[in-house]
């Protein structure tokens, strides 16, 4: 029999709605597999044994009792660890948050555990979701299922690794700049940014507020659509979330693309992209012009500038955003004597990493006094450039494409020393983050490395309907069904 940690989502919800196996015995498939792979990936920081044990144990009662949930109960999936859980430690990647444990659940969460979700853990990522690789996780970097001299992308590395390689089912991240889409197209998987405020970020450890959104990792379309809507829609305690009925995100999964427009965006397809990635992007685009979409080319050219005010932006946001960690209210307090003031200087110097003492630096510097105008007004005004360059080409197309990143998987260590090079990772991502639209990755081919490529969808704010119609009709012509070599319980344990 096929083991019961490749099944999708949907397949897995069938099983258990037929009886042909319980929840217990999809964990127990997910932990065999975590057992063989985490030797290799370290996608965990936290394994949550006993309270997915006591939730598989639940949604089988759930089940044997008739009641229904909905499409995640019973099902195996990770979290990212900026995400709080109620008692179980959200550290977000960093010391400074070592052994903290929520007194709460986010929103996000709490949908997921009434729907009867069993959460196995918390995944890794790079400090405060600060990163492109995972490499910045103050608990040791993860690896590519693909290749594990690679990196799985980042910073949402840990949910995307495991999601590829069957130790969950589905996972959920969080993208401020392309976190869940680009660590998806280096782990061959299907990873969605929503639009900004269909998600609630109540609970979700904020990097930078007006951009961060928490968003799926899947194996197909059809399961983002279920882990998205798990967990969509307002939220009392959020109040950037949107007051409006969810759309429905699965209405047209089986429509095609005849008849839409759709613009594949110059900007994103010259210099800086890899050749074979641009051909893969093509290719793809050639399929949906055959299955009677029209391909049109569209520029966009306020995506030059996208990446410098999202490095701004961004930071500006998290200067803010963490200057809470004072090692007086949550984490790490530094044990040198001293003033109070000192105590919080020790204790941030302490407890943050490079990466992230860096864009502090600059976040403060963006915004003090005699700066700020030349540096966050002057993003600020380009990120309404970006703004209306989408709208403008909105107007024309229905969605547009591109490819998800510049390059494949790169190699631990290659571009760590290098912050620019590490940046530009996100310079196909970034420009829906800076709208607030939702995009999403799908995998369309491997190169000639045998590394995954991302193919990325974006749709205007709410369009998810249109974006998952188009990615589901990619998948389909594609057919990428290729997996990792580890995701399988023959390989022994490093
Ligand atoms: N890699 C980008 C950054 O370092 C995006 C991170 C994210 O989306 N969380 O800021």
């Amino acid at each position: 029999m096929a083991d019961l940690a490749d099944l999708t989502i949907a397949q897995a919800g069938r099983g258990l709605r037929d009886g042909d196996f319980r929840s217990t015995d999809l964990l127990d498939a997910a932990s065999t597999r975590a057992t063989v792979t985490e030797a290799h990936l370290h996608s965990y920081l936290i394994m949550d044994h006993d309270g997915a044990r006591a939730a598989a144990v639940a949604a089988d009662e759930a089940f044997a009792g008739g009641e229904d949930l909905g499409p995640l109960q019973g099902i195996p999936i990770g979290l990212k660890d900026n995400m709080c859980t109620l008692g179980v430690e959200t550290t977000a990647g960093s010391k400074i948050l070592t052994g903290w444990k929520p007194p709460y659940d986010g929103t996000a969460v709490a949908r997921l555990r009434r729907g009867g979700a069993v959460i196995t853990g918390k995944m890794n990522l790079d400090e405060f979701a600060m990163g492109s690789s995972t490499e910045n996780s103050a608990f040791g970097e993860t690896r590519n299922p693909w290749d594990t001299d690679r990196v799985p992308g980042g910073s949402s590395g840990g949910s995307s690794a495991a999601t590829a390689a069957g130790s969950v089912f589905g996972a959920f991240g969080s993208d401020t700049g392309g976190s869940i889409r680009q660590p998806a197209a280096f782990c061959g998987i299907v990873g969605m940014k929503p639009t900004y405020g269909i998600v609630s970020r109540y609970g979700l450890i904020a990097f930078a507020s007006s951009l961060d959104q928490i968003g799926p990792f899947s194996r197909t379309v059809e399961d983002s659509v279920a882990l998205l809507e798990s967990v969509a829609g307002w939220d009392r305690f959020d109040a950037t979330s949107i007051d409006a009925p969810v759309p429905n995100f699965g209405g047209s999964l089986q429509a095609g693309v005849a008849g839409l427009k759709i613009g594949i965006v110059k900007e994103l397809m010259g210099d800086g992209i890899d050749p074979q990635i641009q051909a893969s992007t093509r290719a793809t685009a050639d399929k949906l012009a055959d299955a009677g979409a029209e391909i049109v080319e569209v520029s966009m050219p306020s995506t030059e500038y996208a990446l410098s005010a999202y490095y701004l932006i961004a930071p500006a946001e998290c200067s803010a955003n963490l200057a809470r960690l004072d090692g007086v209210r949550y984490g790490h307090r530094s044990s040198i004597e001293g003033t109070t003031e000192e105590m919080m200087g020790h204790s941030r110097a302490e407890g943050f990493g490079p990466e992230v003492t860096r864009r502090i630096l600059l976040g403060t510097y963006a915004l003090s006094a005699g700066y700020y105008d030349a540096f966050y007004g002057q993003a600020q005004k380009v990120r309404t450039l970006v703004r209306r360059d989408f709208a403008t080409a909105y107007d024309q197309v229905d969605v547009l494409i591109s490819p998800t990143t510049p390059t494949t998987a790169f190699k631990v260590g290659e571009k760590s020393a290098d912050p620019i090079a590490m940046y530009y990772s996100d310079v196909c991502t970034i420009p829906s983050n800076l709208a607030g639209d939702p995009a999403i990755s799908v995998p369309v081919g491997l190169d000639d490395k045998g590394l995954p490529i991302g193919f990325q969808i974006m749709a205007p704010a709410l369009g998810e309907e249109v974006m998952y119609r188009v990615a589901a009709e990619v998948e389909r012509l594609v057919g990428f069904d290729e997996r990792p070599s580890l995701a399988t319980s023959e390989v022994t344990p490093a």
